[in-house]
């Protein structure tokens, strides 16, 4: 999946007739919905300042361009907020990188995925940076929370909100390109990427029949601890979040007579045992169990049923 994805092309476009007409900024932030495609895009926009034909860029043919598609050009430095956080001590290695020239072409890219996961002596040197930028040098960032940011931050960088694309698009451009039907899902994430990286886990199959269990298990045609026993340890968080978009389907759905037609059974059946405020109580305490299971080695099963007995 080396290709865009459509929703992101005008983005792109315009950032290529920056780039081509010299008005690129030397900070970008962009955002969006998570799993909307920040990252995917913001890895284009790499190469497309690293190129050595500004007015061309990306040509596909320069040194530079050869370089960044295998992914170790030596003037593009990484900062990557998903690996447990951004610190101090990598943000002043980069700073120290780009202090020097450009090893190959004419730019150096610093690329900075999850800002918001910059801690606050990351954040202050990297202000630093984009105030005082070494020459031609961009600055790259992602996230999905922009609030998170210092303000002072935000007002550094010119901004990019990519657009949230319709169900039809995301299921469209994922068979097309992943070769996968994620329509079952769309009860559970519209986010494209997150759909993406759901399609190879071991939650896939899971979230599919979740719907239907958790009916049968409401009509009594499934023990609790069979259905607690559907979700295992490495998906465990999906069955939760799984459990959580159903009870927020099923709330909206009393409230707003609207339901996704792959969750109605699981909504009625929830919705004919249960009043709002019970309903609401569950998402609470589901929600505290999940950050309880990140914070401890409970076992995962076991609390599920402890959950579910009190339903
Ligand atoms: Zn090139």
């Amino acid at each position: 999946m080396s290709v865009l994805a459509p929703w992101l092309m005008a983005y792109y476009e315009q950032a290529q007739e920056w780039r081509r007409s010299g008005k690129f900024h030397h900070a970008l932030l962009i955002s969006g919905i998570n799993g909307v495609g920040q990252n995917a895009f913001a890895e284009a926009l790499t190469k497309l300042l690293l190129c050595e034909h500004i007015d061309r860029a990306p040509c596909g043919k320069c040194h530079s361009c050869q370089v960044a598609q295998a992914d170790t050009h030596p003037d593009l430095q990484i900062l990557d907020g998903q690996d447990g956080g951004i610190k101090v001590d990598a943000v002043r290695q980069v700073a120290a990188k780009v202090a020097n020239k450009p090893q190959l072409g004419y730019s150096k890219v610093v690329l900075i995925h999850e800002a918001h996961r910059m801690n606050t002596n990351a954040a202050n040197a990297i202000l630093k940076a984009l105030e005082e930028p070494p020459a031609a040098t961009y600055f790259v960032l992602t996230t999905h929370t922009s609030r998170a940011l210092m303000p002072t931050i935000l007002s550094r960088c010119q901004r990019m909100l990519l657009p949230t694309p319709s169900e039809v698009q995301v299921t469209e451009w994922l068979y097309h390109e992943a070769k996968v039907d994620v329509s079952k899902l769309m009860w559970f994430s519209q986010t494209p990427y997150h759909l993406l990286a759901l399609s190879t886990s071991n939650s896939f199959d899971m979230l599919q029949q979740l719907p239907d269990w958790l009916e049968r298990w409401l009509q009594g045609g499934m023990r609790t601890d069979e259905f607690a026993g559907k979700a295992n340890k490495d998906n465990t968080a999906d069955f939760i979040d799984g459990l959580l978009a159903l009870l927020s389907a099923a709330v909206q759905y009393s409230a707003s007579g609207q339901c996704n037609a792959l969750v109605q059974g699981a909504c009625t059946s929830l919705l004919t045992r249960y009043d709002i405020y019970r309903l609401m109580g569950f998402v609470q305490s589901l929600t505290e169990l999940k950050s309880q299971l990140d914070k401890t080695h409970l076992n995962p099963t076991i609390q599920i049923i402890g959950e579910l007995n009190s339903w």
